[in-house]
């Protein structure tokens, strides 16, 4: 069987002290137990050298949490897939529900996105859901496969070495989380419209994500589908993201 992937996204929280200190009882309680499951973290853009530094040789593999369509050139404030090359960057964010809000990044540039990440050689997480209006107004099947099907229309063939992750809008942050049927739900609808656009995206890793936690986390990652987690707020105290990688085994 796929082994799960356990990513935590640290958005725009740390310091080098803050992220030394995270790392330090991570990597210990790693040394522990050693995972099942694939262990990631995203990290914010001025600390990647810093947590390749402190990951280097161990189990947690190091991911940022955007990534620009572009190669380079003038486009102040952006950081290429080039650029996290030069930091060992082994996966990419792309389209996190923040970004697609007060980013305005819309689905065409998440796409452009995931392929400019897939073109460096780093796997692009391409983050996807819904909102609550969208929930309860039946849309939530259209609403992440439009948000899916953009990014197959642009990756063609490269789609199995995409991670896809659900993370419904209204569970980011908020401690709602979605139940394990509802989540399951939506990973099978995914699924299905992978193993359309090429069968051997089957093994494309569908993760969920929104207010996952030490005491669901089993629950959902006993889903079928269910293949990961995408974790904010639980991944920012060790002894918690412990618990979460614990139950992936
Ligand atoms: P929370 O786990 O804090 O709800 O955040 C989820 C998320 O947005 C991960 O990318």
């Amino acid at each position: 069987m796929l082994q799960k992937l356990i990513a935590g996204n640290w958005k725009m929280n740390g310091s080098l002290a803050a992220n030394q200190a995270l790392l330090a009882d991570l990597l210990a309680g790693l040394a522990a137990q050693a995972p099942a499951c694939q262990v990631a973290v995203a990290v914010p853009a001025p600390y990647l050298a810093q947590v390749q530094q402190l990951t280097a040789g161990s189990a947690i593999a190091l991911g940022a949490q955007d990534v620009s369509q572009h190669a380079s050139g003038a486009f102040t404030g952006e950081i290429s897939a080039q650029m996290l090359n030069d930091f060992g960057v082994r996966y990419a964010l792309v389209g996190h529900s923040e970004r697609r809000q007060y980013h305005g990044e819309t689905d065409a540039i998440v796409a452009a996105k995931a392929q400019a990440a897939l073109a460096a050689g780093i796997t692009p997480i391409v983050c996807l859901g819904e909102t609550l209006a969208q929930r309860e107004a039946g849309e939530t099947e259209a609403v992440v496969q439009r948000q899916l099907a953009a990014v197959l229309d642009v990756v063609g063939q490269d789609v199995t070495r995409l991670v896809v992750a659900y993370e419904p809008v209204w569970a980011i942050g908020t401690g709602k989380t979605a139940t394990p049927e509802q989540a399951q739900a939506v990973h099978a609808a995914l699924r299905a419209q992978l193993v359309q656009a090429n069968g051997a995206a089957a093994q494309v890793p569908l993760l969920y994500g929104g207010s996952m936690n030490a005491a669901n986390a089993a629950q959902l990652l006993a889903q079928p589908d269910i293949d990961g987690g995408l974790i904010g707020g639980a991944a920012l105290k060790a002894a918690d993201f412990l618990h979460i990688i614990a139950a992936a085994a």
